[in-house]
């Protein structure tokens, strides 16, 4: 029954190489010969794995397999970016995307299914939350975007900026993005593997010792009033107790920069006074700022800033002191863009963040 067969795929190495010798008596060398297989080959099947003596991938099979989530649908929009359904159990269905450039090709992929975070202006938020991903779901989305490639084009970036919050999978993630930073596992240098958060700052400090990935950070909004309406968890973890955790995360693993991401929203956090109130606050600081053009999705009150209005947004950064460059939509055509992935999911949350963190100290504050 596959059900009493462990799923060896996101397997860290000390536990893969530990369950080759407490299940099948073998040596170390051999969980090094079948990762290199199940990531760099892409194989899944152990029969096929030729470099192994015979009786031991019959045993293998015995009390292991790769299990990989299933493809339901595949769309390719027009600018050669193609996106993934994947189907996790029954009813849920999680999203990965792949966007190729001249000179790479990022996986962006989800670590929840849907989520809690309950940003307004993000799809993904609309869905609701129903569970995190295992370390095995999250891997087998780089396993078969891999496959799906088939060597015609390479995953050379990835960045955990699909569904869901990866933070709050803290468990899950981390062991996940050692599989992508292992040399026998997708070899990826650490600056080519993103985590972007909405700001989970205890996450952040923990990161900071345990997992040397870039950073990315949702910031969204210049000041705690704005972004206590567009992130809510900001209610929570106020703008300077997240850029002190940023300026610790670069200190602690020598890293370049934080990257700020800006979804700019028409009328909204958009104005020249916004960007000068972000120079202030990222000037001098291992910091980048990219401005995402917002993706509209159906049911959003939000539109995106005009051209000229983001143009002129960057170009005051940049005068102020702060380097910021423009995202380019990629994959809009087929709703693959930032914050457009919906999936399937089936809400299981009884309480929006939104309204279990009420509407924040500073608008209680206001009101009195
Ligand atoms: N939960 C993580 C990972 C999501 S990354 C995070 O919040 O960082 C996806 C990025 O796209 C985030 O910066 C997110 O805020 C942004 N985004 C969400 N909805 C968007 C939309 N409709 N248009 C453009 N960007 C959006």
């Amino acid at each position: 029954m596959s059900a009493d067969r462990t799923n060896l795929l996101g397997l860290p190495r000390a536990d893969l190489e530990a369950f080759v010798a407490e299940r099948l008596g073998a040596k170390p060398f051999r969980a090094r010969q079948l990762m290199k297989w199940i990531y760099r080959r892409g194989v899944a099947d152990f029969a096929a794995m030729s470099d192994l003596a015979r009786d031991f991938r019959e045993r293998l099979a015995e009390v292991a397999q790769i299990e990989v989530p299933q493809i339901v649908a595949e769309q390719r929009s027009a600018d050669g970016t193609r996106k993934w359904l994947l189907r996790m159990d029954r009813v849920q269905g999680i999203e990965t995307v792949y966007i190729p450039e001249p000179d790479r090709g990022t996986l962006c992929i989800s670590s929840q299914v849907g989520c809690a975070m309950d940003c307004s202006f993000c799809a993904t938020a609309q869905q609701g939350f129903n569970r995190n991903l295992s370390v095995a779901e999250i891997v087998g989305q780089v396993w078969l975007a891999h496959r799906e490639l088939a060597g015609a084009q390479r995953i050379t970036n990835i960045v955990l900026m699909g569904m869901g919050e990866p933070l709050a999978n803290y468990r899950n993630v981390v062991p996940a993005m050692r599989i992508f930073l292992d040399d026998l596992g997708y070899d990826l240098s650490r600056r080519r593997v993103t985590l972007s958060t909405s700001g989970l700052v205890p996450q952040i400090h923990k990161l900071a010792e345990e997992c040397n990935v870039a950073l990315a950070v949702s910031l969204h909004a210049p000041n705690d009033e704005l972004r206590d309406r567009l992130v809510p968890i900001n209610r929570r973890h106020p703008i300077d107790e997240l850029l002190a955790a940023c300026w610790h995360y670069i200190d602690r693993q020598n890293g370049r920069s934080v990257t700020f991401e800006y979804v700019m929203l028409d009328g909204i956090n958009d104005r020249p006074e916004h960007a000068r109130q972000l120079a202030r606050l990222l000037r001098g600081r291992p910091a980048k700022l990219n401005l995402i053009p917002f993706n509209p999705f159906p049911g959003t009150q939000y539109r995106r800033s005009p051209d000229p209005v983001i143009l002129r947004f960057r170009d005051l950064l940049n005068e102020h002191g702060v380097i910021a460059t423009i995202r380019r939509t990629r994959g809009d055509d087929i709703d693959a863009a930032c914050g457009q992935l919906a999936g399937q999911v089936e809400d299981r949350t009884m309480v929006r963040l939104g309204s279990r963190l009420g509407a924040g100290p500073r608008a209680a504050a206001g009101a009195a």
